[in-house]
């Protein structure tokens, strides 16, 4: 099977460094294997996605040198498939609840005194399960409200594994569902403004688009183990991961979408080359 990557930005922002270095080692992966590079809009908040990002995604990736075969998906195109999956967590397999819970909702349940320390997981805090026990599972499929994964009785093996290519963990990485349990717990699949969530579209995505290899920062490592146990529900493959290390500023901090100072729109208006810009991330 020939190799397929994807390049997944969200355009909420300009591209910086960090996304072109993404792109571009995603990009030399799939030519010097002979493989595909594919293009993912993943506008799926689009409370906070602009046209006009989009528009100059496409622009610095053309003025990077790169192409991509078929037409980039969309997200904001896929709420079909994302209602079908929804509705199979829900109705076939009662995996989902609503959860009417906000931030607040839930810090505040977390420091009650019988709940231990709150734990920070790759998704945020560990969802307390306030909202868990309150709903009668057969209803109707809910709209215009978040839907939590419970995760208890979606964990259907004791342990899961992908392959890493990439800088934080070489070879194969194990993982327990009691981890998951504790250090994930019932994450939302599906937000009130709109249906899925980052986690849920990413899996739907990726194997929509035949994508074997997943190229993307190492700040989404952890987030992985959600996404094989997504994968192993929906009885979806898990394609190989590719962590990268992450560009960071002068500072060693790293470069948020709001860094406008690492915009690839910024160098070029500096009269920086596309070789200049694969110097700096040090391709
Ligand atoms: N859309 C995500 C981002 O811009 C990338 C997600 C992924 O590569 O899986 O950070």
């Amino acid at each position: 099977m020939s190799l397929r990557t994807r390049f997944a930005p969200s355009p909420t922002g300009p591209l910086h460094l960090g996304h072109a270095y993404s792109a571009m080692l995603a990009h030399d992966m799939a030519r010097a294997e002979n493989g595909d590079f594919l293009l993912r809009i993943e506008d799926i908040d689009q409370t906070r996605a602009r046209a006009e990002w989009e528009e100059m995604i496409y622009d610095d990736l053309h003025w990077l040198g790169l192409s991509w075969e078929e037409p980039a998906m969309r997200q904001s195109d896929r709420a079909v498939a994302y209602r079908d999956a929804l509705q199979t967590l829900w109705h076939e397999k009662s995996l989902l609840y609503p959860c009417t819970c906000t931030r607040r909702d839930i810090e505040a349940a977390m420091s009650a005194p019988q709940d231990g320390t709150p734990v920070h997981g790759p998704d945020g805090l560990v969802y307390p399960g306030t909202c868990r026990e309150k709903t009668n599972r057969l209803k109707k499929f809910p709209k215009n409200t978040a839907l939590r994964l419970d995760m208890s009785s979606a964990l259907s093996k004791p342990e899961y594994s992908f392959t890493e290519t990439g800088t934080p963990a070489q070879g194969i990485v194990r993982f327990t569902a009691r981890e998951v349990f504790q250090g994930i717990g019932d994450i939302v699949l599906s937000r009130k403004d709109y249906l899925g969530s980052y986690h849920l579209s990413v899996v739907l995505d990726d194997a929509a688009q035949g994508i074997t290899h997943v190229v993307r920062g190492e700040d989404l490592f952890e987030a992985t183990k959600i996404h094989v146990v997504l994968q192993v529900l929906l009885g979806l493959p898990t394609p190989i991961y590719h962590h990268h290390k992450l560009i960071r500023d002068d500072d060693g901090k790293r470069l948020a979408k709001r860094d406008d100072a690492r915009a690839i729109q910024k160098y070029r208006a500096d009269g920086a080359t596309p070789a200049d810009i694969r110097r700096m991330v040090g391709l």
